[in-house]
């Protein structure tokens, strides 16, 4: 009982994206801690839930876009405009962001701008992230009198006058930017990446899946370059697993889509590659797993550090070519790598795995 008052307690504190943390007692925006939430998640360690801040600010921006709140709500979704792309999982947050922040850009546009062709907006360069300036900007936008007080220590931003902060038409501009780059999240979510025109690079002339090409553009490990960001490779090898795979390409299949899974957090692999992932994992007969099989010590999972995966897949496939590459790992019994339930155990390790990284748990709005 103790034990779950503590625990709700922490919950609670950890969760100031509930909306009354930002909100002062006369109903009104608190800048500061609004504008400290959105430092953390510019400075990559944030302590909110990003996905709740985010969507509450632009569902706030959209009421409150006629008012004395847009400026810092704006300038709070375009610092941290390209964090969805990156690290929001489910579609429904963006897209209710996106409805929102269209609202607002709307209702902007409407409003009045007397700077002719935008003279005497703040000349921000689109290039540049200015994330913590623009989180520390947040309160000042809110404050006639802190902005004089402090503006002056913000020479980086080069942040012109106040007004020009405060102008519908120059929020207009922020607002088409955070659209940009939330709609480049939303395909990166949803859409799978075309891969027929690798078929040309991944089969050779006699259908064969080139499994030896595969493993060495997909890279070695987590410990060289990410190889192939975008998922698309392996998705054409999950999709050559779920449909068109011979029989001798299906094991070094699966142990390829397995490791590539298990470094999509490392290389925060597009969420919809990770889907097709995991649709080919979810192909594998879990049946074995339920039932005792030959290798009572187990199969060799721990034998085989992540650097070494491609180099197993290599082995397996073709043996006489690659079996030296696996050096330590050399002793890997063939037999228990072969077994159903081998297979089994590393399709549901990658299925958990890849649940967690996309946040399945998590129930969508
Ligand atoms: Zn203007
Ligand atoms: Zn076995």
């Amino acid at each position: 009982m103790g034990n779950q008052t503590t625990i709700r307690g922490i919950e609670k504190a950890m969760d100031p994206a509930t909306p009354s943390a930002y909100i002062r007692n006369d109903g009104s925006l608190d800048t500061d801690t609004f504008a400290e939430d959105i430092a953390s998640i510019v400075s990559g360690y944030p302590d909110c839930d990003p996905d709740a801040l985010l969507g509450w600010a632009a569902r706030r921006l959209a009421e409150q876009a006629s008012g004395d709140e847009a400026a810092p709500l704006a300038v709070g979704l375009y610092a941290t405009r390209t964090y969805p792309y990156w690290y929001v999982r489910h579609a429904a947050v963006v897209r209710q962001m996106i409805d929102a922040v269209r609202a607002a850009s709307e209702v902007f546009a409407a409003a009045d701008c007397p700077h002719h062709e935008g003279d005497g907006h703040p000349g921000l360069d689109s290039t540049r992230a200015y994330t913590e300036e623009l989180a520390d900007l947040i309160p000042l936008l809110g404050d006639e009198h802190r902005w004089d007080e402090e503006i002056e220590d913000m020479e980086v931003l080069n942040a012109g006058p106040r007004d020009g902060w405060l102008c519908p038409g120059f929020l207009a501009g922020l607002a088409r930017e955070i659209l940009d780059d939330l709609r480049r999240a939303i395909t990166r979510i949803t859409r799978a990446p075309d891969t027929g025109h690798l078929d040309a690079l991944y089969l050779h002339r006699d259908g064969r899946a080139d499994i030896v090409r595969l493993t060495r553009d997909l890279g070695d490990g987590r410990w060289r370059d990410p190889k192939d960001p975008t998922g698309t490779a392996a998705v054409w090898a999950a999709r050559r697993f779920i449909a068109g795979a011979r029989p001798e390409e299906r094991l070094p299949l699966l142990l390829l889509v397995c490791a590539v899974t298990r470094r999509c957090a490392w290389e925060q692999v597009a969420p919809a590659a990770v889907h097709v992932y995991r649709e080919a994992l979810a192909t594998v007969d879990p049946a074995p797993l339920a039932a005792p099989c030959a290798h009572g010590e187990g199969h060799p999972t721990a034998w085989v550090p992540d650097r070494k995966r491609m180099a197993l897949v290599r082995a397996l496939h073709a043996p006489d070519a690659h079996a030296g590459e696996l050096g330590d790992a050399a002793e890997i019994d063939q037999d228990a790598v072969r077994c159903p339930k081998y297979a089994a155990e590393q399709a549901r390790e990658a299925l958990d795995y890849s649940r967690r990284y996309l946040r399945l748990d998590e129930e969508e709005e």
